[in-house]
């Protein structure tokens, strides 16, 4: 269980300051396909950063199974993402010089699955490419591979920011229909940050932002 408490981060703009979050709270379950929607600059990408370790609310607290991760050390911290956040992105981010096997082995390394790299590429339907490199890919394909390279980690979070915005539509509901099978798995709590309103229907757990304050956190009884 993740609880946001009275999230506030501030970023300061030359003599302004801009709340980027403004004060939200909202808890995120494992075995929940979590969809965080609002426009660009309503604060969905910050959520996500302060999930994901990657930077520090101004105030409040983040409570990762009753543990606030805010107050954690750099060194804590960096150790919290490196076992527990897997991260997917709008442009997939593998490493070129890779083929789709050693970009997801070298994730399943970390959390010692090495011996499911094969398994865990096969669960993304990618088995007839383990041997390609992502220039060699679909983009539907490397996002794939970043799929399958976040669960490998066993991540207890898995964070995807925008991840079909560079996909078309139908390429794109594979995506999404592909993150929500793995938040099914009781250990991990699956957040999208996206502003295609249309994944609604599929998430169980829906939070709209709006200038960095939440205007709308629902729970849907049947997105199956
Ligand atoms: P979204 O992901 O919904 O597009 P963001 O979380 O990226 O929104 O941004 C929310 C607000 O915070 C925006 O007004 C943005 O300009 C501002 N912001 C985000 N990151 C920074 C930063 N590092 N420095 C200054 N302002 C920032």
């Amino acid at each position: 269980m993740i609880c946001l408490k009275k999230i506030v981060k501030k970023y300061k703009s030359g003599s302004d300051e801009i709340a980027a979050l403004n004060d939200i709270s909202t808890e995120i379950s494992a075995g929940e396909f979590t969809v965080v929607l609002g426009p660009s600059g309503s604060g969905k990408s910050t959520m996500l950063n302060m999930l994901g370790g990657m930077d520090r609310p101004t105030s409040g607290q983040i409570l990762i199974n009753g543990e606030d991760i805010s107050l954690l050390s750099e060194k804590k911290l960096t150790d919290y993402r490196r076992k527990n956040v897997g991260f997917v992105f709008q442009f997939y981010n593998l490493v070129e010089n890779l083929t789709t096997y050693e970009n997801v082995g070298i994730a399943a390394n970390l959390n010692g699955n090495v011996d499911k790299v094969l398994d865990i590429i096969k669960d993304v339907g990618l088995e007839k490419r383990i041997k390609n490199f992502p220039n060699q890919l679909s983009g539907g394909e490397m996002q794939r591979v970043a799929i399958a390279r976040a669960v490998a980690k066993s991540p207890k979070l898995l964070l995807c920011d925008e991840p079909t915005g560079a996909l078309d539509v139908a390429t794109g509901n594979k995506i999404f229909d592909l993150l929500k099978k793995y938040s099914k798995n009781k250990d991990t709590a699956v957040v999208v940050v996206t502003h295609n309103p249309e994944v609604a229907e599929i998430a169980d757990h829906v939070i709209r932002l709006r200038d960095g304050k939440i205007v709308a956190d629902e729970r849907n009884s049947s997105s199956d």
